[in-house]
């Protein structure tokens, strides 16, 4: 028993080991990847589930290391937080968003949202430079939307949070709208609500996926439930990972009016959203 006992702590450390040495790999090529141009950004559709048109697009980050495989955001994501290389990453993020949706915006009134992380919004510039940026891309403050999530408040001190709070509530005193992603999947998901100056709710695909199954009573009722106290909120609902016509159209029923997946479009390049805007193949 003891060696048994002694191996599986060697197993462990090698394990640990392991992926802290893949984090560091991570790390340094994240480092690299700003100069290098590695990052390109891709959009999904958020959609009009009555009638089918555009109505914002949500902006996700790619990363393909030169001469490597395309690395997920799930995996890279939370080494650029841990690093903070997200503060550089994530504005880089924001000045391509601000680039592509001018014209989007100008031409269709499309609005654009970005991911950002705790990590960013605890940086004491945050909020000018997101203001000069749209200034400097002639992009009104209503076209942008920053997503967050609960879980970035997860790891933060009650100073820290207060200061989050703070800086959306500048950013949003300003025109900027914030929409709180992933709702739903959190243990304190109301009480964060409640908390945070939000303008848009997302609600989590988890909630999606069984809606059109016959024994799911129970996430139907919890979705239309979301779905009512957000519209009494007054906030705008965004239904994540609508995947079937069958899911679009049972939350159509709900009274949710936007959607966003794979139904519509999967995250695509900037050209390819001018095509959608002219020609929507789901319509
Ligand atoms: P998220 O913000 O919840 O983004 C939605 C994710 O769901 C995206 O994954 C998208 O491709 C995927 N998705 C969209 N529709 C469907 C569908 O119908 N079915 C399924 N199964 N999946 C769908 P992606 O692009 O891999 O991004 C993963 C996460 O990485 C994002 O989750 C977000 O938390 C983070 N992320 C992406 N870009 C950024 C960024 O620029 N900054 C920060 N801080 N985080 C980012
Ligand atoms: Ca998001
Ligand atoms: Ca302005
Ligand atoms: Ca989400």
């Amino acid at each position: 028993a003891k060696s048994a006992g002694k191996n599986q702590v060697v197993v462990f450390d090698g394990e640990l080991r392991a992926a802290r040495m893949r984090q560091t790999r991570i790390a340094t090529g994240l480092r690299r990847a700003l100069a290098r141009g590695e990052f390109a950004l891709h959009y999904q559709p958020v959609v009009d589930l009555a009638t089918g048109d555009i109505r914002s697009v949500e902006a996700l980050l790619r990363w393909i290391p030169e001469g490597g495989e395309p690395v997920r955001p799930d995996v890279f994501i939370p080494v650029a937080e841990e690093t903070g290389l997200i503060v550089e990453i994530g504005l880089w993020v924001l000045e391509q968003a601000c680039a592509d949706a001018r014209r989007w915006h100008e031409s269709h009134g499309i609005t654009v949202a970005v991911n950002v992380s705790g990590r960013q919004l605890r940086d004491e510039t945050f909020s000018d430079a997101v203001l000069a940026m749209l200034d400097r891309h002639e992009l009104p403050e209503r076209a942008l939307t920053l997503e967050i999530t609960e879980s970035m408040l997860l790891a933060t001190t009650q100073v820290e949070t207060t200061r989050i709070v703070e800086v959306l509530t500048r950013l949003r005193e300003h025109g900027v709208r914030i929409a709180l992603d992933d709702f739903g999947t959190g243990y304190s998901s109301l009480s964060y609500l409640r908390a945070l100056p939000v303008d848009v709710l997302k609600i989590d695909r988890s909630f999606t996926t069984p809606l059109t199954e016959a024994d799911h009573q129970r996430t139907r009722a919890f979705t239309r439930a979301i779905v009512e106290l957000s519209a009494s909120l007054g906030l705008s609902t965004i239904v994540e990972g609508v995947e079937t016509r069958e899911q679009a159209d049972v939350l159509r029923q709900m009274g949710s009016p936007l959607g966003q997946g794979y139904l519509f479009s999967r995250p695509v390049t900037a050209e390819r959203i001018d095509d959608l805007l002219l020609v929507a193949p789901w319509k």
